[in-house]
Parts: C-alpha cells; structure tokens; sequence
C-alpha cells in the first residue's frame, strides 16, 4: 500500500508521534535476513555472521598434555612410604612426544604443551623436585592428575562450538584455529547507500559560502556503517531538488538493500524525502516521538528498506544507533539483542518535558564501592555534534518522564566500541 504523505499530515503538528517501541516494531516486522553467504579465509572473518553452526571434528586439546614443566610420572609409584625417587627415561617436549609407555619407577622431563606418555597420569612441577643425575626425587606430595590437561577438555569432538548467527570475535577466530577450521561460511554483507540532503552542503575540502556548510553527516554515517560492518556504498550530496532526489532514490535503491538519507526529513518547504518516498515506494513511518530524531522516516523503495534521517548531525547519529543499526543488525543474521542498559545516578539536574523519549548525552563513571554516576555534557541542542563527541554515553530518559533531580537514578546505555 502506498501512503501518500500528505494524506498522513506530513505537513501538520497534529498527527501523533509513533513511539520508538512501535517505531522498532515496525521496522524488525518489515526487514528480511539477507538470504546469500560465503565462504570466508579466517583471516577475513573477524566481524562476519556466521551462516551455519561449526561443529569441531577433533577434540581441544587433541592429545592430554601437560600444564606445567616438570616430570611425568605413574601416581602410583609415589604411594610408596620415605622419599621418592624416580629414574628419568626420556623427555616429551611440546612437538616432539616420548613414545614409550612408562614402567614402575619411571618418569619423563615433560615441558608445557607436551604429550603426556601412556601410563603416565600426574605431572610434578620442578621446582617441587631435586634432579641427581638420571634420577629425580619428590620434593612435594602430589595429587593424581595434577597438572594433567584431558583431550577434549576444551572442546569435544561433534560438538557445536560457534552457532549461526554468531558475530565472530577475536577469541572466536582463536577457537576456529584451533580446531583446525581454514574458512567459514558467513552471510554476505548488508548494502547500504547513503547520501546527505541539502543545498547548503559542500563537500570537505571546498570552500562555503555565505550560508555554506560542511557536509558532516556522511562522514559520520560511513563510520558507523563501517563499525556496524555493512558493504557501503557513498552516493555524496544530493540537492534539494525533486528531480535530482528522486534520481538518487531509484539509483540507491537499485544498488542496496538499504537506503540511508540524512536531511529533508522534515516538514519545511524543502524537505522532500516524505513525499519523494510515498511517491516511489511507501512511507511506514515519519514521526517518531523520541528526542532528538523526531523526523525520522521509514518505509520501502522498491525492494529496499529506506531510513530518511533527520538533518541535524546529532540527530543522525542517534536514530542510526537507535534504530537503524538494530535493522542492519537483523538483517546481517544476528539474533536482536536489545541495547545493554543500566542504572546510574544523575550527577546534575537533566532537564527534559514530558512527551518524548530523549538521548542525552553523558559521561558515565563507576567507582568502586559507589553508584554509577553520569553527568551530562552540557547542552543538547541537536545540531551541537560536540555533545557526543565529550560523552561515553546515552542517558535514556523514558517518554513520560519530566526534569531529573540530582542523585536520582537514570538508565545509561554505553557507547558501543
Ligand atoms: P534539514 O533536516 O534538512 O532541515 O536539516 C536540519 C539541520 O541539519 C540544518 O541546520 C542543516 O543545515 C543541517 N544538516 C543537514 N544535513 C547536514 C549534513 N549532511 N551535515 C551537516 N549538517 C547538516
Ligand atoms: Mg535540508
């Protein structure tokens, strides 16, 4: 269905704002896993979506090992009463095993990593021993199996060690080595074209004029794709001209998955994205009662999901880790997890009205043996980009909520790596 924008008072104040909650709900119900994986070296896999549970073939350890450096030797022959001594029979360096089985009275210099020897079941650390020549004596009690590392005490063989969906970290690619595993197979990245809005934009590098600015949006919107590890494609700065936005839209949308727009998104005489997007495709949403973000559109452009964000840098930055990272999330493979928040005390007064759910931004400190405490950064008008830069995190203030007290408790949500 096509919802014109205007049929939905895109121009008014009087439709009411969409709650994120419903906003996100909208979104997960609208967007698809993306069907088609690859095949990926281990060196390339750091950040991919697992396509398919690994399920290791071999025990971790393969072989039972010792721990420690010391001797390898038969619990049983240190039950005997007085002093211990043992006669040394070889040696088992990690890579270069002793073959022989252990007889009474017998033991081997083992070093860390090393094949255990059959029969053997304990490992005396050296410095609890005195070497005499090609016997060496107990200094210390032992306990059978001191020291011993079980094959497959790490990992069993058939068992699953890394589930689809999976987000591979730097312990995951360790493991994946370790069980002898070249490559995997991991969902192909989500595309994503962006472009800023606005006829005051120039690019870096060029210089303004009166009433100019930067386009700061795009660099910052290639950043946090990249840290959401999505394929982006950069389409620059579109104009804010019907003709010229509506090329943009078909040409991003033929080349995505997603499209990403900052700017526009709003109800002045040129703002376009709205009804650009109701005439091409279909407008989900535009008004989100959240601060800052109000105007962020969803809705479909042909086969893909579109994202109008709004124009004010802070503003963007908000409704990509609020709402359309979650998306882009989903849609690489990997199961939703809702932000990780908590509570702090509110080390100021925050000031806020009642009616929107806001993300201001703070910076959070723990102590130890005192309260998480956030602070704000100072103002928070949604152009001022520097507010972000100073925190380390959101400081969620619910919908209904009004001014916060100092000492009161608040939710944090800590900025992502
Ligand atoms: P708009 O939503 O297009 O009305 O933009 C809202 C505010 O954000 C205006 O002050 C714009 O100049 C500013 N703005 C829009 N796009 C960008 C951008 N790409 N980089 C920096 N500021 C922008
Ligand atoms: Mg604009």
């Amino acid at each position: 269905m096509v919802v014109k924008a205007t049929s939905v008072g895109c121009g008014g104040h009087h439709a009411s704002a969409m709650t994120l909650e419903s906003a996100l709900d909208a979104v997960f119900k609208s967007v698809h896993v993306v069907a088609e994986s690859e095949s990926v070296g281990l060196m390339d896999a750091s950040g991919r979506i697992l396509a398919q549970d690994v399920v290791s073939t071999t025990n971790v350890p393969g072989h039972t090992n010792s721990a420690m450096d010391g001797y390898a030797l038969r619990w049983e022959d240190t039950r005997s009463p007085g002093s211990v001594s043992l006669h040394v029979v070889g040696e088992s360096f990690a890579g270069h095993p002793y073959t022989g089985a252990l007889q009474a009275g017998e033991c081997v210099r083992i070093m860390t990593g090393a094949v255990i020897p059959d029969s053997a079941d304990t490992i005396v650390i050296q410095e609890d021993t005195q070497r005499n020549g090609d016997m060496v004596e107990l200094q210390a009690e032992c306990r059978q199996g001191d020291h011993v590392r079980l094959a497959g005490e790490d990992i069993r063989a058939g068992t699953v060690v890394l589930a689809a969906g999976r987000k591979l970290r730097a312990a995951d690619l360790g493991l994946l080595a370790s069980i002898g595993v070249p490559d995997v197979q991991v969902k192909r990245k989500v595309k994503v074209a962006y472009f800023s809005t606005g006829d005051e934009l120039r690019a870096v590098g060029e210089v303004l004029e009166n009433g100019q600015i930067h386009d700061s949006n795009r660099y910052t919107l290639h950043a946090m794709l990249g840290a959401a590890g999505v394929e982006s494609i950069d389409l620059g700065v579109v104009r804010d001209d019907p003709a010229a936005l509506r090329a943009a839209f078909a040409m991003a949308a033929e080349r995505a998955d997603v499209v990403v727009t900052s700017g526009g998104a709003s109800v002045g005489e040129a703002d376009y994205v709205t009804d650009i997007l109701a005439e091409l495709g279909e407008v989900s949403f535009w008004n989100v009662a959240m601060k800052p973000g109000r105007p962020l559109i969803f809705g479909k452009l042909h086969g893909a999901e579109f994202f109008g964000l709004p124009g004010n840098p802070v503003s963007v930055m908000v409704t990509f880790l609020q709402v359309v990272r979650p998306a882009l999330a989903v849609m690489s493979g990997e199961p939703y997890a809702p932000p990780l928040r908590f509570r702090a005390r509110a080390a100021s007064k925050l000031h806020k009205k009642p009616g929107r759910m806001e993300f201001q931004r703070g910076v959070l400190t723990c102590h130890e043996g005192a309260d998480p405490s956030v602070d704000s950064t100072g103002r928070q008008g949604s152009g001022i980009l520097h507010s972000v830069n100073q925190a380390n995190c959101f400081i969620v203030l619910d919908l209904d909520s009004g001014s916060v007290e100092k000492g009161d408790w608040v939710t944090v949500e800590p900025f992502l790596p």
